[in-house]
């Protein structure tokens, strides 16, 4: 399973104070670790085992950010589980990987279990319609798990598309909650840029104007902004110059703009 790649061991380098905005997950997710932590304690006391979210949202908001989060403020290892590898060639391959996956990552529990764009592996199961037999059938070998595992493999699920995903799983007792991940407010991108300065550049954050360049960035994601900041990093060195400034990264914001609009003109 490990050599095939259906279950891959991710490293963690991000932790939740890499997560710009997001409170409201962010705050779930750190009540979620302190039973996830002191589980025997949390059990002892009556609390339900912590079973998984499911994050849901446009790409570059920051999911696969919040699945790395996850495994660093729960001090547990990361396994990414790949559907689109789990599936088979031969007659019951790919219920017998998943079984192999699940088990494999139980036996290492406890741990966080990422599965990654939900909706591809499950596209047209339940009232959809249109999915394989064999898909139909993972999915609710999938469900079956999730509502009965009582082991602590905490599920993170992360999907683009809501109404892509069987409605199944958005039901009770599945996972312990959904979020929604939707585009940066104005004081969520003033985090985002700080973090992605501070990465980069920290001795220039102090003269860099964080209000201004997040109000110029409405409709951005945190990967756009992150890309903004790597690329105005490298304009900065490229020129020999030996600071970043609020223009130097304006520049960029402006150049990006007016691509987007270019590109959405040439669309139209
Ligand atoms: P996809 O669906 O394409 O995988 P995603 O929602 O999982 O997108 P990420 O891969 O987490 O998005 O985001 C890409 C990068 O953008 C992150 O590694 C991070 O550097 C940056 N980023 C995105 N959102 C945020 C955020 N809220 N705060 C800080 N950085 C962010």
């Amino acid at each position: 399973i490990k050599k095939s790649g259906i279950l891959e061991m991710i490293p963690l380098k991000e932790s939740i104070n890499d997560i710009g905005g997001l409170l409201k997950l962010k705050n779930w997710l750190i009540k979620k670790s302190k039973v996830f932590k002191n589980l025997d304690k949390a059990l002892e006391f009556g609390v339900d085992m912590p079973k998984g979210v499911l994050i849901v949202g446009i790409p570059g908001c920051g999911k696969s950010l919040n699945a790395k989060a996850i495994a660093n403020l729960f001090e547990a290892p990361l396994l990414r589980m790949d559907m689109g590898r789990l599936m088979g060639k031969y007659v019951g391959e790919s219920e017998a990987n998943m079984r192999k996956a699940i088990l494999m990552a139980e036996s290492i529990s406890p741990c966080v279990l990422w599965v990654d764009e939900l909706e591809k592996a499950f596209a047209g199961v339940g009232s959809n319609g249109g999915a394989s037999d064999i898909v139909t059938r993972l999915f609710g070998n999938f469900l079956t798990w999730m509502q009965e595992k009582d082991s602590p493999t905490f599920v993170v699920a992360t999907a683009n598309d809501v109404t892509k995903l069987p409605p199944e799983l958005l039901r009770k007792g599945r996972f312990d909650e959904v979020f929604f991940v939707g585009l940066p407010n104005l004081d969520d991108r003033k985090k985002i840029f700080d973090i992605h300065i501070q990465k980069r550049r920290p001795d220039d954050k102090n003269n860099i104007n964080l209000d201004l360049l997040a109000s110029k960035t409405d409709g951005y994601t945190g990967a756009d902004i992150e890309n903004v900041i790597i690329e105005s990093v490298e304009n900065v060195f490229s020129e020999g110059k030996n600071r970043l400034t609020t223009e130097d990264i304006t520049k960029v914001i402006n150049e990006t703009s007016s691509l987007s609009v270019i590109m959405k003109e040439s669309i139209d």
